[in-house]
């Protein structure tokens, strides 16, 4: 199936939310499993919404989930150009054949009369939509409404009394009556085509295969089939993909918490997490298994496993995924990952010099297991930057009670210090407490604990040694000292 053409279409009016880059991603493994072709499309035909800068916007963040794709506004291609707002010839070309052919006519309904009409519709409990007053007109209405200064939009006149049925690789057989749509706007008043018309001009002249979007469109798409058939064009195959939920159940929103993908890229969640995330939000691989590559998901994504009921977004799960990822993947890489949250907190100044780079990355390595996300390491580093340390919890305290503290802490100050760097390497941190065990005749706990309270003020936390290490003498010996 290497004919298969899919895109992207985007209108740039704010930032990749979810469900947009859900849409993208489906869309990219259904290429590349097929060998086929993705398009990125930009719909930019609300002018007033449509910014250069969200357009940029999105094309990073599809990049940072590690999409690309084969044409579109930046790649170029040989069906471009593909943005929307530079294509309007070619709009204007189809809705001139449409007028000509009578599908389509002139309408110079007023706002206030067709508002007005939807009301008188609305009283009568009725679906709201164009009755078709101007369905008809003659050359001479026409030309009385042109001499009052009306600017018409272009109609598509809907064929009466009919059906239109959607095959939909998600969805199955849906279909709509002809009589409840009533006539729709393709061209506005300012020349400007509507959505519904400039997506099926560009999904026809793209040679796109297959329209794999989300479920909200799918009310649109009997519109832009009945365009299709008017225009004489084989459709191409539409797979709706279903809506994504919040846990509640109700229509995913900023309600349930960060919605675009660059807030997630702000927080620190790595690419990998979120494409393999949103890879599960409607697609289901038939096993058990839920960590996957975009590798392992380009071999293995199918349309067919993509599932009608709507997806919960669940953020347990995507903190889970993405803490594992950062278990996963290589130390530098987090490090690197971890010195913007580090810097905004005020722990650091890039650039830093090599051994504080050292230090940063022990850090890293220490604390990294409790992480979902980067931004929360600066909650769990701070034990390192901070040496006034306040005992956290009654159990900390009364382990700082016992009788043998202040020895312990003049003996650990006593043997630390008899090296004269600050750096404390490799097994040494381990030696010298099993050194201040044998000595004061204590054992595991009754040295690990007061240590760890005195260094950290709690008694969990990463591993001793490493604390030690990274803290370095110094800082060690300031903080034992407070107990002595
Ligand atoms: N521009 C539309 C949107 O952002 C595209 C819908 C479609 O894929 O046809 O929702």
């Amino acid at each position: 199936m290497s004919s298969v053409r899919v895109r992207f279409a985007p209108s740039p009016t704010g930032p990749l939310h979810i469900g947009g880059a859900r849409s993208a991603l489906f869309n990219w493994l259904f290429a590349r499993h097929h060998g086929g072709t993705f398009i990125v499309r930009v719909e930019d035909t609300d002018q007033e919404r449509s910014s250069r800068q969200s357009e940029e916007n999105i094309m990073n963040a599809l990049h940072w989930l590690g999409l690309d794709w084969d044409e579109g506004v930046d790649v170029g291609g040989q069906y471009g150009p593909y943005r929307q707002t530079e294509r309007l010839e070619l709009y204007n070309k189809y809705a001139d054949f449409l007028l000509n052919s009578k599908d389509a006519y002139l309408c110079y309904c007023s706002e206030e009369e067709l508002a007005a009409e939807r009301e008188a519709l609305m009283a009568k409990g009725e679906l709201p939509r164009y009755v078709g007053r101007c369905r008809d007109l003659t050359a001479k209405e026409r030309a009385e409404f042109e001499a009052a200064g009306r600017r018409p939009v272009v109609r598509f006149r809907v064929p009466e009394n009919g059906e239109v049925l959607i095959k939909d690789l998600v969805r199955g057989d849906v279909s709509f009556k002809c009589d409840e749509i009533g006539d729709y706007i393709i061209i506005k008043s300012d020349g400007i085509p509507t959505y519904n018309f400039a997506v099926v001009v560009d999904d026809h002249a793209m040679r796109i295969s297959h329209v794999v979007r989300a479920e909200e469109h799918l009310s649109n798409t009997p519109r832009q089939i009945l365009l299709y058939n008017a225009l004489g064009w084989e459709t191409p195959i539409f797979a709706h993909v279903s809506l994504i939920l919040g846990k509640d159940r109700s229509k995913m929103s900023k309600r349930h918490g960060a919605t675009s993908i660059e807030q997630y890229q702000n927080r620190g969640y790595l690419p990998e997490a979120l494409a393999n995330f949103l890879a599960l939000l409607g697609w289901s691989p038939g096993s058990e298994e839920e960590i996957f590559s975009l590798e392992q998901l380009k071999q293995q994504f199918s349309l067919d496993r993509v599932a009608k009921s709507p997806a919960v977004f669940d953020l347990d799960k995507l903190n889970w995924l993405n803490g594992h990822y950062i278990r996963e993947t290589s130390l530098d890489r987090v490090t690197e990952m971890a010195l913007p949250y580090l810097e905004a907190a005020g722990y650091i100044s890039t650039p830093l010099a090599p051994e504080e780079y050292g230090s940063v990355k022990m850090m890293v390595a220490a604390v990294r297991k409790y992480l979902s996300y980067m931004q929360e390491i600066t909650e769990h580093v701070r034990i390192f930057f901070d040496d006034d340390v306040q005992v956290k919890d009654n159990e900390s305290g009364q382990i700082m009670n016992g009788d043998q503290v202040k020895t312990l802490m003049r003996e650990l100050i006593k043997r630390i210090n008899i090296a004269t760097t600050n750096a404390i390497a490799g097994d040494e941190a381990k030696v010298l407490l099993k050194e201040v065990g044998r000595s004061l005749k204590l054992k595991g706990k009754q040295i690990f604990m007061p240590v760890r309270v005195a260094l950290t003020g709690s008694t969990q936390g990463p591993d001793l040694d490493l604390v030690m290490a990274i803290l370095g003498r110094e800082a060690i010996t300031r903080r034992l000292s407070k107990w002595i």
